[in-house]
Protein backbone atom coordinates (compact mmCIF):
# COMPACT_ATOMS: atom_id res chain seq x y z
CA UNK A 1 0.00 0.00 0.00
CA UNK A 2 1.37 3.43 -0.86
CA UNK A 3 2.37 5.48 2.18
CA UNK A 4 0.37 8.65 2.43
CA UNK A 5 3.36 11.21 2.61
CA UNK A 6 7.18 10.74 2.68
CA UNK A 7 9.46 13.52 3.68
CA UNK A 8 12.78 14.01 2.42
CA UNK A 9 15.35 15.70 4.84
CA UNK A 10 15.88 15.62 8.27
CA UNK A 11 16.31 19.32 9.14
CA UNK A 12 14.03 21.42 11.28
CA UNK A 13 11.57 21.40 8.21
CA UNK A 14 11.28 17.67 8.35
CA UNK A 15 10.96 17.29 11.75
CA UNK A 16 8.48 19.61 12.36
CA UNK A 17 6.06 18.22 9.01
CA UNK A 18 6.53 15.03 10.24
CA UNK A 19 5.59 15.83 13.94
CA UNK A 20 2.51 17.64 12.38
CA UNK A 21 1.91 15.01 9.97
CA UNK A 22 2.27 12.25 12.65
CA UNK A 23 -0.27 14.21 14.75
CA UNK A 24 -2.84 14.46 11.79
CA UNK A 25 -2.63 10.48 11.61
CA UNK A 26 -0.50 10.63 8.59
CA UNK A 27 1.99 7.60 9.84
CA UNK A 28 4.90 10.17 7.75
CA UNK A 29 7.93 7.86 6.42
CA UNK A 30 11.04 10.30 7.20
CA UNK A 31 13.86 9.87 4.71
CA UNK A 32 16.99 11.49 7.16
CA UNK A 33 19.65 11.35 4.69
CA UNK A 34 23.33 10.23 5.15
CA UNK A 35 25.53 12.27 2.60
CA UNK A 36 27.53 14.78 3.79
CA UNK A 37 27.72 17.61 3.04
CA UNK A 38 24.36 17.16 0.82
CA UNK A 39 21.85 15.04 2.85
CA UNK A 40 23.33 16.24 6.40
CA UNK A 41 21.29 14.05 8.98
CA UNK A 42 20.14 16.50 11.11
CA UNK A 43 20.56 19.12 8.84
CA UNK A 44 22.62 22.34 9.01
CA UNK A 45 22.07 22.71 12.38
CA UNK A 46 24.45 19.66 13.17
CA UNK A 47 27.64 21.94 12.25
CA UNK A 48 26.68 24.73 14.79
CA UNK A 49 27.17 25.10 18.26
CA UNK A 50 24.98 27.18 20.51
CA UNK A 51 21.83 28.35 19.20
CA UNK A 52 20.76 31.63 20.80
CA UNK A 53 18.10 32.39 18.52
CA UNK A 54 15.56 29.69 18.73
CA UNK A 55 12.78 30.73 20.74
CA UNK A 56 12.03 28.31 23.76
CA UNK A 57 15.35 27.75 24.48
CA UNK A 58 16.93 30.46 26.71
CA UNK A 59 20.38 29.45 28.34
CA UNK A 60 19.67 27.27 30.64
CA UNK A 61 20.20 23.79 31.70
CA UNK A 62 19.81 22.76 28.45
CA UNK A 63 22.12 19.53 29.40
CA UNK A 64 19.86 17.87 32.25
CA UNK A 65 16.46 18.55 29.50
CA UNK A 66 17.98 16.90 26.45
CA UNK A 67 19.16 13.78 28.59
CA UNK A 68 16.05 13.60 30.13
CA UNK A 69 13.81 14.04 26.78
CA UNK A 70 16.46 12.01 23.69
CA UNK A 71 16.47 8.03 23.90
CA UNK A 72 19.24 6.79 25.41
CA UNK A 73 20.13 5.32 23.04
CA UNK A 74 21.37 8.11 20.99
CA UNK A 75 22.89 10.03 23.67
CA UNK A 76 26.17 9.12 21.85
CA UNK A 77 24.83 11.61 19.10
CA UNK A 78 24.67 14.61 21.23
CA UNK A 79 27.86 16.88 21.97
CA UNK A 80 29.68 17.44 24.66
CA UNK A 81 28.19 20.70 27.28
CA UNK A 82 29.62 23.71 26.85
CA UNK A 83 31.59 24.35 30.08
CA UNK A 84 28.97 27.64 31.19
CA UNK A 85 27.71 26.65 34.32
CA UNK A 86 25.64 28.77 36.86
CA UNK A 87 24.59 28.03 40.51
CA UNK A 88 26.63 24.62 39.48
CA UNK A 89 24.14 23.80 36.99
CA UNK A 90 24.54 23.88 33.16
CA UNK A 91 23.76 26.88 31.74
CA UNK A 92 23.66 27.73 27.62
CA UNK A 93 21.88 27.76 24.77
CA UNK A 94 21.06 25.00 22.96
CA UNK A 95 23.61 23.27 20.90
CA UNK A 96 22.74 22.65 17.56
CA UNK A 97 22.63 19.04 17.17
CA UNK A 98 20.72 18.91 21.00
CA UNK A 99 17.89 20.76 19.04
CA UNK A 100 17.84 18.35 16.18
CA UNK A 101 17.68 15.68 18.85
CA UNK A 102 14.70 17.10 19.99
CA UNK A 103 12.91 17.39 17.20
CA UNK A 104 13.65 14.03 16.25
CA UNK A 105 12.60 12.65 19.78
CA UNK A 106 9.52 15.04 19.39
CA UNK A 107 8.60 13.12 15.61
CA UNK A 108 9.47 9.79 16.80
CA UNK A 109 7.10 10.14 20.01
CA UNK A 110 4.28 10.18 17.92
CA UNK A 111 5.14 7.55 15.70
CA UNK A 112 7.26 9.29 12.95
CA UNK A 113 8.95 6.13 11.10
CA UNK A 114 13.12 7.24 10.15
CA UNK A 115 14.41 5.59 7.34
CA UNK A 116 18.45 6.67 7.42
CA UNK A 117 19.00 6.77 3.39
CA UNK A 118 19.11 9.28 0.55
CA UNK A 119 16.27 9.57 -2.02
CA UNK A 120 18.51 9.67 -4.94
CA UNK A 121 15.18 10.38 -7.41
CA UNK A 122 11.83 10.83 -7.45
CA UNK A 123 9.17 9.68 -10.35
CA UNK A 124 6.12 12.02 -10.61
CA UNK A 125 4.74 11.06 -13.73
CA UNK A 126 1.82 8.43 -12.21
CA UNK A 127 0.12 8.24 -9.48
CA UNK A 128 0.75 7.31 -6.67
CA UNK A 129 4.09 8.85 -7.11
CA UNK A 130 7.32 6.92 -6.11
CA UNK A 131 10.89 7.72 -4.20
CA UNK A 132 13.83 5.97 -5.72
CA UNK A 133 16.16 5.38 -1.49
CA UNK A 134 19.94 4.92 -2.71
CA UNK A 135 19.84 1.03 -1.14
CA UNK A 136 16.48 0.26 -1.44
CA UNK A 137 13.44 -0.27 -3.51
CA UNK A 138 10.86 2.71 -4.75
CA UNK A 139 8.49 3.64 -2.38
CA UNK A 140 5.06 4.58 -3.47
CA UNK A 141 3.42 7.51 -2.00
CA UNK A 142 0.06 9.79 -2.43
CA UNK A 143 2.39 13.14 -1.10
CA UNK A 144 5.91 14.10 -0.64
CA UNK A 145 7.60 16.70 1.27
CA UNK A 146 10.98 17.69 0.14
CA UNK A 147 13.12 19.40 3.08
CA UNK A 148 16.51 18.81 1.90
CA UNK A 149 17.83 22.46 2.72
CA UNK A 150 20.61 24.48 1.37
CA UNK A 151 24.16 24.00 2.30
CA UNK A 152 26.45 27.02 3.17
CA UNK A 153 29.68 27.13 0.42
CA UNK A 154 32.85 27.27 1.72
CA UNK A 155 36.49 28.21 0.63
CA UNK A 156 36.80 24.71 0.46
CA UNK A 157 40.55 25.17 2.14
CA UNK A 158 41.62 22.36 4.79
CA UNK A 159 42.36 25.13 7.00
CA UNK A 160 39.14 26.05 7.15
CA UNK A 161 37.76 23.35 8.09
CA UNK A 162 40.15 22.57 10.58
CA UNK A 163 38.55 25.25 12.13
CA UNK A 164 35.04 25.12 11.41
CA UNK A 165 33.44 25.83 15.19
CA UNK A 166 36.60 27.44 16.27
CA UNK A 167 36.06 30.77 14.53
CA UNK A 168 35.05 29.51 11.05
CA UNK A 169 31.52 29.84 10.39
CA UNK A 170 29.20 30.44 7.78
CA UNK A 171 26.68 32.36 9.62
CA UNK A 172 26.91 35.80 11.74
CA UNK A 173 23.52 36.23 12.87
CA UNK A 174 23.58 32.31 14.26
CA UNK A 175 27.12 32.85 15.74
CA UNK A 176 28.28 36.11 15.31
CA UNK A 177 27.42 36.68 19.40
CA UNK A 178 28.74 33.65 20.70
CA UNK A 179 31.94 34.81 23.25
CA UNK A 180 34.13 33.10 20.98
CA UNK A 181 34.39 35.97 18.72
CA UNK A 182 33.82 38.50 21.50
CA UNK A 183 35.42 42.14 21.37
CA UNK A 184 37.69 40.59 18.25
CA UNK A 185 38.62 41.66 15.12
CA UNK A 186 36.56 39.73 12.78
CA UNK A 187 36.57 38.94 8.59
CA UNK A 188 33.67 38.56 6.52
CA UNK A 189 34.55 37.09 2.75
CA UNK A 190 31.91 37.46 0.17
CA UNK A 191 31.11 40.97 -1.51
CA UNK A 192 27.01 39.90 -2.42
CA UNK A 193 23.99 40.86 -0.28
CA UNK A 194 24.42 38.25 2.73
CA UNK A 195 28.25 39.16 3.32
CA UNK A 196 27.28 43.14 3.64
CA UNK A 197 24.49 41.80 5.64
CA UNK A 198 26.18 39.75 7.95
CA UNK A 199 29.86 42.35 8.33
CA UNK A 200 26.80 45.17 9.44
CA UNK A 201 25.18 42.30 11.60
CA UNK A 202 28.53 42.10 13.39
CA UNK A 203 29.37 45.87 13.65
CA UNK A 204 26.39 46.85 14.98
CA UNK A 205 27.02 44.16 18.07
CA UNK A 206 28.00 46.02 20.89
CA UNK A 207 31.16 43.99 21.31
CA UNK A 208 32.35 44.82 17.95
CA UNK A 209 36.00 45.61 17.50
CA UNK A 210 36.31 46.49 13.55
CA UNK A 211 34.97 43.66 10.82
CA UNK A 212 37.04 43.30 7.27
CA UNK A 213 35.34 42.78 4.54
CA UNK A 214 37.46 40.86 2.23
CA UNK A 215 36.44 41.37 -1.46
CA UNK A 216 37.60 39.41 -4.14
CA UNK A 217 37.16 42.00 -6.72
CA UNK A 218 37.25 45.78 -6.89
CA UNK A 219 34.17 46.30 -6.89
CA UNK A 220 30.89 44.65 -4.95
CA UNK A 221 28.03 42.15 -6.01
CA UNK A 222 25.92 43.46 -2.84
CA UNK A 223 22.84 45.99 -3.62
CA UNK A 224 24.44 49.40 -4.20
CA UNK A 225 22.25 50.31 -0.72
CA UNK A 226 23.63 47.83 1.02
CA UNK A 227 27.11 48.40 -0.05
CA UNK A 228 26.86 52.23 1.40
CA UNK A 229 25.78 50.68 4.38
CA UNK A 230 28.95 48.74 4.59
CA UNK A 231 31.32 51.64 3.45
CA UNK A 232 29.01 53.91 6.25
CA UNK A 233 29.62 51.87 9.04
CA UNK A 234 32.90 53.09 10.33
CA UNK A 235 33.87 49.63 12.06
CA UNK A 236 33.66 48.05 8.80
CA UNK A 237 36.95 48.17 6.11
CA UNK A 238 36.89 46.63 2.90
CA UNK A 239 39.77 44.82 1.32
CA UNK A 240 39.78 44.76 -2.17
CA UNK A 241 41.15 42.18 -4.77
CA UNK A 242 42.39 40.02 -1.58
CA UNK A 243 41.13 36.26 -1.54
CA UNK A 244 41.71 33.88 1.89
CA UNK A 245 44.92 31.79 1.24
CA UNK A 246 44.89 30.15 4.59
CA UNK A 247 43.31 30.39 7.65
CA UNK A 248 45.30 30.97 10.53
CA UNK A 249 44.95 29.57 13.92
CA UNK A 250 46.59 28.49 17.08
CA UNK A 251 45.15 25.03 16.98
CA UNK A 252 42.36 25.81 19.24
CA UNK A 253 40.79 29.03 17.94
CA UNK A 254 41.62 31.30 14.29
CA UNK A 255 43.94 34.19 15.52
CA UNK A 256 44.13 35.72 11.70
CA UNK A 257 44.23 35.21 7.52
CA UNK A 258 46.49 34.99 5.03
CA UNK A 259 45.44 37.12 2.25
CA UNK A 260 46.54 36.67 -1.18
CA UNK A 261 46.36 39.82 -4.01
CA UNK A 262 44.32 38.62 -7.07
CA UNK A 263 46.08 41.14 -8.93
CA UNK A 264 49.53 40.67 -8.01
CA UNK A 265 49.61 38.13 -6.09
CA UNK A 266 51.61 39.60 -3.00
CA UNK A 267 50.12 38.15 0.28
CA UNK A 268 49.65 39.64 3.53
CA UNK A 269 48.51 38.88 7.62
CA UNK A 270 45.39 39.75 8.75
CA UNK A 271 45.19 39.41 12.70
CA UNK A 272 41.14 38.40 13.30
CA UNK A 273 39.36 36.47 16.02
CA UNK A 274 37.02 34.70 13.13
CA UNK A 275 35.90 34.64 9.52
CA UNK A 276 32.58 33.93 9.05
CA UNK A 277 31.99 33.03 4.40
CA UNK A 278 28.85 34.20 2.92
CA UNK A 279 29.54 33.42 -0.82
CA UNK A 280 26.19 31.82 -1.10
CA UNK A 281 24.01 28.89 -0.81
CA UNK A 282 23.82 25.43 -2.52
CA UNK A 283 20.24 24.05 -2.30
CA UNK A 284 19.85 20.71 -2.30
CA UNK A 285 17.70 19.86 -5.07
CA UNK A 286 20.53 17.99 -7.88
CA UNK A 287 18.43 14.34 -6.98
CA UNK A 288 15.18 15.42 -7.94
CA UNK A 289 16.82 16.23 -11.78
CA UNK A 290 14.73 19.30 -12.49
CA UNK A 291 11.03 17.21 -11.87
CA UNK A 292 10.10 19.95 -9.69
CA UNK A 293 9.94 23.68 -10.72
CA UNK A 294 13.32 25.87 -9.57
CA UNK A 295 14.31 28.93 -9.57
CA UNK A 296 17.95 30.49 -11.59
CA UNK A 297 19.52 29.36 -8.22
CA UNK A 298 18.34 25.89 -7.66
CA UNK A 299 15.93 26.74 -5.56
CA UNK A 300 12.27 25.07 -5.25
CA UNK A 301 9.86 27.56 -6.20
CA UNK A 302 6.81 27.72 -4.16
CA UNK A 303 3.54 28.09 -6.47
CA UNK A 304 1.33 29.71 -4.38
CA UNK A 305 1.27 32.58 -1.81
CA UNK A 306 1.93 31.41 1.62
CA UNK A 307 1.24 27.57 0.47
CA UNK A 308 4.18 25.44 0.34
CA UNK A 309 2.30 23.61 -3.41
CA UNK A 310 5.12 23.54 -6.09
CA UNK A 311 4.75 22.93 -9.79
CA UNK A 312 3.34 19.45 -9.16
CA UNK A 313 0.14 18.33 -7.80
CA UNK A 314 1.13 16.62 -3.94
CA UNK A 315 4.88 17.80 -3.78
CA UNK A 316 5.34 20.17 -1.12
CA UNK A 317 9.06 21.69 -0.43
CA UNK A 318 9.34 23.41 3.02
CA UNK A 319 12.35 24.80 4.83
CA UNK A 320 15.69 26.27 3.24
CA UNK A 321 15.89 23.94 -0.25
CA UNK A 322 12.68 26.64 -1.20
CA UNK A 323 13.69 29.67 0.64
CA UNK A 324 16.86 31.48 -0.33
CA UNK A 325 16.05 34.49 1.47
CA UNK A 326 15.36 33.90 5.17
CA UNK A 327 17.02 30.77 5.64
CA UNK A 328 16.53 30.47 9.71
CA UNK A 329 15.92 27.44 11.94
CA UNK A 330 12.63 29.05 13.13
CA UNK A 331 11.38 29.93 9.36
CA UNK A 332 12.34 26.62 8.71
CA UNK A 333 10.49 24.66 11.11
CA UNK A 334 7.64 26.88 10.47
CA UNK A 335 7.48 25.93 6.85
CA UNK A 336 7.63 22.28 7.96
CA UNK A 337 4.15 22.53 9.86
CA UNK A 338 3.14 24.26 6.52
CA UNK A 339 3.74 21.50 4.43
CA UNK A 340 2.34 18.84 6.71
CA UNK A 341 -1.00 21.32 6.92
CA UNK A 342 -0.82 21.38 2.83
CA UNK A 343 -0.95 17.56 2.92
CA UNK A 344 -3.27 16.81 5.15
CA UNK A 345 -5.72 18.93 3.77
CA UNK A 346 -4.67 17.91 -0.04
CA UNK A 347 -5.03 14.26 0.99
CA UNK A 348 -8.47 14.53 2.40
CA UNK A 349 -9.31 16.93 -1.11
CA UNK A 350 -8.43 13.62 -2.81
CA UNK A 351 -10.66 11.50 -0.66
CA UNK A 352 -7.00 9.51 1.00
CA UNK A 353 -7.31 8.08 3.82
P1 LIG B 1 25.57 36.07 -4.02
O1 LIG B 1 25.66 34.93 -4.98
O2 LIG B 1 24.75 37.26 -4.39
O3 LIG B 1 27.03 36.61 -3.69
C1 LIG B 1 28.07 35.74 -3.44
C2 LIG B 1 29.33 36.58 -3.22
O4 LIG B 1 30.38 35.71 -2.82
C3 LIG B 1 29.79 37.30 -4.48
O5 LIG B 1 30.21 38.60 -4.15
C4 LIG B 1 30.97 36.47 -4.96
O6 LIG B 1 31.99 37.22 -5.56
C5 LIG B 1 31.52 35.97 -3.65
N1 LIG B 1 32.25 34.72 -3.81
C6 LIG B 1 31.82 33.56 -4.36
N2 LIG B 1 32.77 32.62 -4.28
C7 LIG B 1 33.84 33.21 -3.69
C8 LIG B 1 35.14 32.76 -3.32
N3 LIG B 1 35.51 31.49 -3.55
N4 LIG B 1 35.97 33.63 -2.71
C9 LIG B 1 35.59 34.90 -2.45
N5 LIG B 1 34.38 35.39 -2.77
C10 LIG B 1 33.51 34.55 -3.38
O7 LIG B 1 25.07 35.37 -2.64
P2 LIG B 1 24.39 36.04 -1.34
O8 LIG B 1 24.28 34.92 -0.38
O9 LIG B 1 25.09 37.25 -0.94
O10 LIG B 1 22.93 36.45 -1.82
C11 LIG B 1 22.02 35.45 -2.30
C12 LIG B 1 20.70 36.12 -2.71
O11 LIG B 1 20.02 36.58 -1.55
C13 LIG B 1 20.94 37.36 -3.58
O12 LIG B 1 19.92 37.42 -4.51
C14 LIG B 1 20.82 38.51 -2.61
O13 LIG B 1 20.40 39.71 -3.23
C15 LIG B 1 19.77 37.98 -1.63
N6 LIG B 1 19.93 38.62 -0.32
C16 LIG B 1 19.24 39.76 -0.07
C17 LIG B 1 19.38 40.40 1.12
C18 LIG B 1 18.60 41.64 1.37
O14 LIG B 1 17.93 42.12 0.48
N7 LIG B 1 18.64 42.21 2.55
C19 LIG B 1 20.25 39.90 2.19
C20 LIG B 1 20.96 38.70 1.82
C21 LIG B 1 20.81 38.11 0.60
P3 LIG B 1 31.82 37.83 -7.04
O15 LIG B 1 30.91 39.00 -6.90
O16 LIG B 1 33.22 38.19 -7.40
O17 LIG B 1 31.26 36.73 -7.88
Amino acid sequence: MAEKVVIIGSGPAGWSAAIYAARASLSPLLFEGTVKPEMIPLGQLAYTTEVENYPGFPFGNIHGFVQSAVDKDRHWNLPDPPDHKKDGQYHYAVQGTELMELMKQQALNFDTRVVEDDIVDIDVTSRPYKVIPAGGEPIETHAIIIATGARANYLGLPSEEEYKNKGVSACAVCDGALPTFHAKPLAVVGAGDSAVEEATYLANLKSAVKVHMIVRRDEMRASKIMQQRAFDNPKIEVHWNQVVDEVLGDGNLVTGLRLKSTVDDSTSELAVGGMFVAIGHTPNTSFLGGKVAMNDKGYIQWTLPFRTNTSVEGVFAAGDVADDYYRQAITSAGTGCMAALDVERYLADKGIE
